[in-house]
């Protein structure tokens, strides 16, 4: 049974977020997900930078696939069930370059897809930056810059987004 009815079931008001005892990386992705219209009125959700469309439904189970799946063949999606995230696959493959911002402290940091790091030290040309979630979820994610170009990047991400 698959349905590719759009805008259907959760269209008003936010949606219910039914996470209890299931992995923190789903609760992580559930946090930032929010459902918005896009500008032709059907119902996606958005994670960070991207958006996903409603592709199918199978029961309770809804799998969005990324905005840019035709354009990009991009493979990212998300699986949701009564409105809550419990699956994101995040293997986007654009958006992806880095790109420098300013935090609201007025220091620089790295922004790598859904990631942020934070600089932890410079020696010279060379920065240290790590994953902003370095203290709250044990990441040990990392990134080297050589004159703001990434020579290395190394550890794993310990949560989603
Ligand atoms: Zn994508
Ligand atoms: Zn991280």
């Amino acid at each position: 049974m698959i349905s590719n009815r759009q805008g259907i079931g959760l269209v008003s008001g936010p949606p219910e977020l039914s996470l209890t005892g299931r992995k923190a990386t789903a609760e992580d992705a559930t946090s930032h997900a929010r459902y918005v219209l896009s500008t032709r009125g059907t119902q996606v959700i958005e994670m960070g930078r991207y958006r996903f469309n409603r592709e199918k439904e199978f029961a309770r189970k809804v799998r969005w696939s990324c905005v840019k799946k035709r354009k990009s063949k991009c493979t990212a999606f998300v699986t949701t069930i009564e409105g809550a995230v419990v699956k994101y696959n995040q293997k986007h493959n654009h958006n992806t370059e880095p790109c420098f911002g300013v935090s609201q402290r007025g220091e620089r940091n790295l922004i790598i897809g859904d990631h942020r790091y934070n600089k932890e030290k410079t020696t010279g040309c060379k920065t240290r930056w790590v994953c902003s979630k370095k203290r709250s979820k044990r990441c040990n994610a990392f990134v080297i810059t050589l004159d703001d170009v990434i020579v290395k990047t190394g550890g794993e991400h310990m949560h989603i987004m």
